[in-house]
C-alpha cells in the first residue's frame, strides 16, 4: 500500500500510547461498575473521580461542574435542549448543534442564526442582532472546525449575558489550541470531545456552571447527579483525565508545532487559496481549489488526493458524503465553497510529511 499521509487530525486523533496504557487497566482488572457500593466498585469510582479533577483542572472548574458524556455531539445536544426558551446558534456551528436547533425549531423553539463574517469571526455586534431579550441561550464554538477561526468567546458570552442569556460553547476544536478557562471566558456550558485530543472516541464532557438548571438527558439510574444515567465508560473517562492534563501541558508546545507544519505545507503549496486569515488556529485550513478548467470539486479533489496518498477530508468527517459544501463556509459567503479542502495537522504531523503532502496536492491539481 502507498505511503498515506494522514493530513484529518481535525477529524479524530489517534490515542496516545501512555493515555492508552493508563486506561488500560481499567479495561481488565479495575472493570469495576463504579456505581458498585463495594469496595473494589469504589476503586472504579475513585478512578472516575481522579478523572473528573483533572478534566476540572485543565478547564478551571469545580469537579461537580463536569459531566461526562459519549462525546460533542451527545454533549452539544444535551447543552442545547438542556433549557427551554428561545436559542441563538451561530450559523458556523458543528452539524451536531444546527441539527438540534433545527430539531428544536420543528417542535416550536425560536431558533436565531448568528452570522459570522468573512473570516469566519462572530462579531458581539452580530450577536446583538440576532439576540434578543427573550433569547435563553447562546451557542458559539470556541474554535470552528472548517476554517480554525477562533471566537471572542469572552466577549460573546458577556453579550449574552447582558441579555439575559445563558452561553454555551462547543470547545471540540479548541482544547489543543487554546488555554480554556470556563471562569475567565465566564460561559455558562461548554462542550469537549475526548478523541481530538489523543484520548479515546466515544467519550466527552459538559461543564455546566453551578446554578445552572439543566434537564437530564438519559433517566434511568443516579450516574451524574441522575441528569446523564447509564453506566459510565470508566477506561475512556481515565484516558481523557490523562489527556487532557498532557493538552494543557504541552499546550505551547503544541501550537508552534502546528505553525511550523501548516507553514512548511502553505509554503511548499503553489496552488489554492487558504480560506479565513485573521484569528485562526494553525491546525485547521480550508482551501480552495482551482484547476485549468476551473474550480475543482472538493469532493473530487479529496478521492483524487486520497488515491495518490494524502487523506484530507471535504467538511467534517461527520458529514461527509454529503453534496453540499460546509455549512460554515456558505455562511461566511466563501465563493466556490463546494471547491474546498480541508487539512488538518496533528501532533505526529512531521515537517516532511507536510512538504511531501504539498508536492502530491500540487500534482494532483494539474490533472483537473
Ligand atoms: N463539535 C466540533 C467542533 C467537532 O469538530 C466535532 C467533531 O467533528 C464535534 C462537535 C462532534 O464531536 P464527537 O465526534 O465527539 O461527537
Amino acid at each position: 500500500m502507498k505511503e498515506q499521509i494522514f493530513l484529518d487530525y481535525a477529524a479524530t486523533t489517534p490515542v496516545d500510547e501512555d493515555v492508552f496504557e493508563a486506561a488500560r487497566p481499567y479495561y481488565t482488572q479495575v472493570f469495576y461498575n463504579p456505581s458498585s457500593s463495594h469496595f473494589l466498585g469504589q476503586q472504579a469510582f475513585a478512578a472516575v473521580e481522579r478523572a473528573r479533577e483533572n478534566c476540572a483542572l485543565a478547564i478551571n472548574c469545580s469537579p461537580d461542574e463536569i459531566y461526562f458524556t459519549s462525546g460533542g455531539t451527545e454533549s452539544i445536544n444535551w447543552a442545547l435542549g438542556g433549557v427551554d426558551g428561545d436559542i441563538a446558534v451561530s450559523a458556523i456551528e458543528h452539524d451536531a448543534a444546527l441539527g438540534k436547533a433545527e430539531l428544536l425549531e420543528k417542535s416550536g423553539v425560536s431558533v436565531s442564526y448568528i452570522k459570522p463574517d468573512s473570516d469566519g469571526i462572530i462579531t458581539s455586534e452580530a450577536l446583538n442582532s440576532a439576540v434578543t431579550d427573550a433569547t435563553r441561550l447562546v451557542c458559539v464554538m470556541a474554535v470552528n472546525n472548517i476554517v480554525g477561526s477562533i471566537q471572542p468567546i469572552k466577549q460573546l458570552a458577556a453579550a449574552a449575558h447582558k441579555h439575559g442569556a445563558l452561553f454555551f460553547t462547543d470547545a471540540v476544536q479548541a482544547i489543543n489550541s487554546l488555554d480554556i478557562d470556563v471562569k475567565e471566558w465566564n460561559v455558562d456550558m461548554l462542550a469537549l470531545s475526548g478523541h481530538k485530543f489523543y484520548a479515546p472516541k466515544g467519550v466527552g464532557l459538559l461543564y455546566v456552571k453551578r446554578g445552572v438548571k439543566l434537564k437530564p438527558l438519559f433517566v434511568g439510574g443516579n450516574q451524574e447527579k441522575a441528569l446523564r444515567a447509564g453506566t459510565l465508560n470508566v477506561p475512556a473517562i481515565v484516558a481523557m483525565g490523562e489527556a487532557i492534563k498532557k493538552a494543557k501541558a504541552l499546550r505551547e508546545q503544541y501550537v508552534a508545532h502546528a505553525k511550523a507544519v501548516s507553514t512548511e505545507f502553505i509554503s511548499n503549496l503553489n496552488c489554492g487559496s487558504v480560506i479565513g486569515s485573521r484569528d485562526k488556529t494553525d491546525d485547521i485550513i480550508s482551501v480552495v481549489f482551482r484547476g485549468k478548467n476551473g474550480y475543482i470539486s472538493g469532493g473530487k479533489l479529496a478521492t483524487a488526493l486520497s488515491l495518490s496518498g494524502v487523506c484530507c477530508s471535504v467538511g467534517s468527517a461527520c458529514s461527509a458524503g454529503s453534496a453540499t459544501p460546509p455549512n460554515a463556509l456558505v455562511a461566511m459567503g466563501v465563493e466556490h465553497a463546494d471547491c474546498s479542502v480541508r487539512f488538518s495537522f496533528g501532533k505526529n504531523t512531521t515537517a516532511e510529511q507536510a512538504k511531501r503532502a504539498a508536492e502530491i496536492v500540487n500534482s494532483v491539481v494539474l490533472r483537473f
